[in-house]
């Protein structure tokens, strides 16, 4: 059902984030779209006969379009000047969903470059401070945006600035997340993280559709779950939870960090191998997340269809020490943000469960969980 890709011939619409730090969509509407037809069902941009200038508003994430996937956009000048950006659909949620508010603290985005989910988290700050009467724009919070690797670190930087997002982001250029320190002072006031690791990539779709060139490296990735936890909870009554004693590795375990697509030689083995060290930094890394004290949310994506990286992940994160003590539970689909509310596709229950531990049984609602996470495809 569901495990089974779809196949390459499906096409898929091109995703254009409108960057409501420099624009509107209305303002976008009336002027680079002004003579597109809207339309209100998504076939109608992807189908083989869609070409043409048709354009359909997404009913699940604001401020969010999609085009002809064949349409030329990279020469128009709201995408130079940053008004658009080239982003999937799937790789809007994980800002959605975490909706970060203005004077609710500040936000790590623990894995940034080149970063799509940093100036949509920018944006939405942005936007909820609107809508709360804010007269400052963001308010007092700021986006603590770390990535490791040196290169990606300058494109982050180019992204964040042609985005408009430099007021509210703070990069922590060629900085490994898992380096740190949670207790230290200048993250007392951290309550929300978005964690989007170096994943397999497995989910990724459409790369070579459009033949497009892109001024950034722009996320094309449908990332295929998103997992949303946290929120404080009270121990819940009755739980037998005894979590593994383990402690979380140190940082420096870290095996593998950069994406690549699989390939067909891809033995079964060497996949198992290459799964197991990617969930090993994952798991880390989110359980690392759930040690800043003042944290709230978290919000785990990953690009890639196999449970191992993503209800698996979840479900060990929430049975681990660190998890019990500080009292991390999925988030319900109830307490998620509208559009996400919306989404059918939640993650695979049989996955959740299987990835429990013995101790979990009983203790930990794996369908609890499959219904806090989405997945896209
Ligand atoms: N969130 C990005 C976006 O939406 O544009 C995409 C992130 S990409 C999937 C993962 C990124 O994490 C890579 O740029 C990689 O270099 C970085 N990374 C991997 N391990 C890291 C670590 N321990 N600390 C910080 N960044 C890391």
């Amino acid at each position: 059902g569901d495990s089974e890709g779809k196949p390459s011939s499906v096409r898929h619409p091109r995703w254009i984030r409108i960057n409501t730090l420099k624009t509107t969509l209305e303002e976008q509407l009336k002027s680079t779209f002004a003579d597109y037809e809207q339309v209100r069902a998504l076939s109608k941009v992807i189908s083989p006969s869609a070409s043409g200038k048709r354009l359909h508003v997404d009913e699940h994430v604001p401020n969010l379009i999609a085009i002809p996937a064949s349409t030329e956009l990279t020469t128009s000048q709201a995408y130079k000047n940053g008004h658009l950006i080239l982003q999937d659909k799937a790789s809007c949620f994980p800002a959605y969903l975490l909706d970060p508010k203005a004077g609710d603290g500040d936000v790590i985005d623990a894995c940034a470059a080149p970063g799509n989910k940093t100036t949509h988290l920018a944006a939405v700050l942005h936007d909820n401070a609107a809508s709360a009467g804010a007269s400052s724009g963001h308010g007092r919070s700021k986006i603590i945006a770390c990535e490791k690797d040196a290169t990606r670190s300058l494109t982050l930087q180019k992204m964040a600035k042609l985005a408009d997002g430099e007021r509210i982001i703070h990069i922590k250029a060629k900085q490994d997340f898992m380096k740190l320190d949670p207790a230290a002072k200048e993250f007392a006031n951290v309550t929300a993280l978005l964690l989007d690791p170096s994943c397999s990539g497995s989910g990724i779709v459409g790369r070579d559709e459009g033949g497009i060139t892109v001024h950034l490296p722009s996320a094309t990735a449908t990332e295929d779950a998103v997992q949303t936890k946290a929120g404080k909870k009270r121990k819940r009554a009755g739980s037998t939870a005894k979590p593994a004693p383990a402690p979380p590795p140190p940082a420096t375990q870290e095996t593998v960090v950069e994406e690549e697509a699989p390939t067909t030689e891809d033995t079964e083995a060497k996949l198992q191998t290459r799964l197991a060290n990617l969930s090993g930094f994952q798991l880390r890394l989110l359980q690392r997340a759930m040690a800043f004290p003042a944290a709230k949310r978290i919000t785990y994506s990953t690009c890639s269809i196999h449970p191992e990286e993503n209800e698996h992940v979840v479900v060990k994160a929430l049975q681990s020490p660190i998890a019990a003590e500080k009292g991390w539970r999925i988030m319900r689909r109830s307490e998620q943000v509208e559009g996400m509310r919306k989404w059918h596709r939640r993650g695979w229950r049989e996955a959740a469960r299987s990835a429990l531990n013995e101790d979990g049984e009983g203790s930990i609602d794996w369908n609890e969980i499959a219904e806090g996470c989405i997945r896209c495809e």
